[in-house]
């Protein structure tokens, strides 16, 4: 029989930083998760990138996000001795002249002023690439190595015997005397951080989850020779040196499937294709695919449920976990274990409780 104070189910990004953060606070935490299910932090690009979209938009929150962020893979970075962090100048191209104009009115907004650079006027950027609307610098873009961010801390809770890697069963958890007994497991509290895996969570499932299918590509190509950078020119292109690059992403809503699919290895494949001069051939080395957890609002799902307010949900880190996660890590453990109140974005409770239906074959969990 072991007693933790928090069970976290699911190990992906989300799980692994607040098992982390918690332990750091001195607060008794098993985490559990399967690393045979799907996972999208394990094949995402991992790219902070500040203005994104068609329209240009600053990422919410960006100007207190990515200060954290950039604290927080540093600090793992410092007690594990790996490298999670690498800052890099991103360059996105213009793909028209609406696109044009539009970059110009953000450089003149003053809001933009810390994330855009200067325009790179048509013709000076790389040969390889079709450039006939110009281009700008993105300023504080990096990319967060997550897939090797799990490694490392799945190996350090699998040291302190605090991870299990297996499938969490639902219908499993007890309510016994205010506590949660799961299997030889007693704990006060428990926080479901399972991705697209919440659709099947008993206590969370009525949350407006609407996944969103990515898929990326690692390429080879001997002859493209790149100053250090990450290229969005409709997809990004992240060169990690040594002629390999990674494509991505796709981003589909309909297929609900986590594998990698012909007509998304294509559609990245034409994509690049259309930017990238037609003598460089592109070999696909690897081809990755995964379901990013994405809300209706696009604002994570951060709370307490309505009726059984020992039991959290932490998810819904979209398609910018990497930014995301640090920071939401810090307000929900203010949240948890300091009583802060959460900001109302984030917080479940933005959904009405009347629509909270949860469908445990036991009502009383
Ligand atoms: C192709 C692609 C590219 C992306 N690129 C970027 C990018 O460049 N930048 C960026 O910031 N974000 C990117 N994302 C989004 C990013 O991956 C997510 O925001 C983030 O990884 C979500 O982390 P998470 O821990 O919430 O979910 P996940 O990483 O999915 O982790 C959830 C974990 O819970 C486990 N789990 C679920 N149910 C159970 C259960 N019952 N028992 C045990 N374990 C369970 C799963 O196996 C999984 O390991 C990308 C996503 C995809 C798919």
């Amino acid at each position: 029989m072991s007693s933790p104070k928090y069970i976290i189910v699911g190990a992906g990004l989300a799980g692994c930083l607040l098992a982390w953060r918690l332990e750091q606070a001195g607060q008794p935490v098993t985490l559990i998760g399967s690393t045979e299910l799907p996972n999208a932090s394990e094949v995402a690009g991992g790219v902070i990138n500040p203005v994104t979209g068609r329209w240009m938009i600053k990422t919410w929150n960006f100007d207190v996000l990515i200060p954290h962020a950039a604290e927080t893979y540093r600090e793992l970075e410092h007690a594990f001795g790996v490298k999670l962090y690498h800052p890099i100048p991103l360059i996105r191209y213009c793909q028209h002249s609406i696109d044009a104009k539009r970059m110009g009115k953000r450089m003149r907004n003053p809001r933009y002023a810390n994330v855009l650079g200067e325009a790179i006027p048509v013709g000076t950027g790389p040969d390889a690439f079709e450039d006939t609307h110009g281009s700008f610098h993105i300023k504080q873009a990096a990319y967060a190595d997550l897939p090797r961010l799990l490694q490392t801390l799945r190996q350090h809770f699998t040291t302190n015997g605090t991870f299990r890697d297996e499938t969490f069963i639902h219908e499993d958890l007890q309510k016994n005397d205010a506590r949660w007994s799961y299997h030889n497991l007693h704990a006060d509290h428990v926080i479901f951080s399972e991705g697209v895996g919440m659709q099947t969570n008993p206590w969370f499932n009525w949350l407006p989850l609407t996944p969103a299918k990515g898929e990326t590509l690692v390429l080879e190509c001997d002859t493209l020779n790149l100053p250090r950078a990450i290229y969005h020119h409709r997809k990004w292109l992240l060169p990690y040196g040594d002629h390999i690059y990674r494509l991505g992403a796709t981003f589909d809503s309909d297929d609900s499937t986590s594998e990698p699919t012909e007509a998304g290895a294509r559609e990245l494949l034409e994509s690049a294709q259309s930017f990238i001069a037609p003598e460089h051939t592109l070999k696909v080395k690897q081809h990755y695919a995964g379901l990013r957890p994405t809300t209706k609002d696009f604002r994570p799902f951060i709370g307490s449920h309505p009726t059984e307010p020992t039991l959290h949900i932490f998810n819904g880190l979209g398609s910018k976990g990497a930014s995301l996660a640090p920071e939401l890590v810090r307000q929900f453990l203010a949240y948890l274990l300091e009583g802060a109140p959460l900001d109302p974005e984030i917080d479940i409770a933005r959904y009405s409780e009347s629509t909270a239906n949860p469908t445990h074959p036991d009502a009383t969990h």
